[in-house]
């Protein structure tokens, strides 16, 4: 599914390269469950983000799908995206502008659906996640844990084959975690294929694969 080689990305710092991934070679195969761990600041963010196409490296190449990513242009690269990504974000990312029910319904406006199938959709994630009291606040009314728990609602809303979580329990408590990780091994039993960006050595657990950064590469990868 996901083919990662020879990938170098750094920004000039005072004149001079500071690298943030430092020759990553790795490949995902369809149905994996993998959990990305390092301190902070080792590349983790921006490997998830190159992973999700949001990001460029400066050199390497990337298959997804068998495509060539970096060969392909903008428009289809944003296809691909909303053909097969999902993508919960560490700092949510929500439209402030909009509701809880239209941040959810967001993704799915690009698929090729009828307003009727959209409110079947988002209907039954509000009432999956227990969220449907909240659906006309904004992000503003709701807590951190709250606007990520819709973050992640909306990254589920078009039903991804590729599911990209930068600490996706950051902000939740406990019990909260423990069911997202439940949720992210049953998605993961039906075929849905997991990266999961994370601190927390418990929730790592729960993929089959760690990979561990350090300074912009893979120091120790464990199945
Ligand atoms: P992590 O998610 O593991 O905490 P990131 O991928 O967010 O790490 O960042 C890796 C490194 O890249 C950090 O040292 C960060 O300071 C650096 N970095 C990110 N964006 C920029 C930028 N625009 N300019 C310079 N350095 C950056
Ligand atoms: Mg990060």
């Amino acid at each position: 599914m996901i083919k990662l080689e020879n990938i170098f990305k750094w920004y000039q710092v005072g004149g001079l390269p500071s690298f943030v991934l430092k020759d990553i070679n790795l490949e995902i195969e369809e149905g994996d469950f993998i959990s990305i761990m390092g301190p902070s600041g080792s590349g983790k963010s921006t490997l998830l983000n190159v992973i999700g196409m949001l990001d460029e490296p400066n050199e390497g190449k990337y298959h997804f799908m068998g495509e060539d990513v970096f060969a392909l242009k903008h428009k289809k690269r944003t296809a691909l995206f909303q053909s097969y990504m999902g993508y919960i974000f560490q700092s949510y990312h929500l439209i402030d502008e909009l509701t809880v029910y239209e941040n959810i319904e967001t993704p799915l406006i690009y698929k090729n659906l009828s307003g009727k199938e959209r409110k079947a959709i988002v209907a039954d994630l509000l009432d999956k996640f227990n969220i449907v009291g909240k659906k006309d606040l904004f992000p503003a009314q709701l807590s951190g844990g709250q606007q990520q728990l819709v973050g992640i609602v909306r990254a589920l809303a078009t039903s991804p084959k590729l599911l990209l979580a930068d600490e996706p329990t950051g902000n939740l408590n406990s019990k909260q975690g423990e069911e997202i990780m439940e949720l992210f091994t049953e998605l993961n039993k039906q075929g849905v294929t997991i990266i999961q960006v994370t601190h927390s050595e418990k929730n790592a657990e729960y993929g089959k694969r760690i990979i561990n950064l350090l300074d912009g590469g893979i120091v120790k990868s464990r199945s």
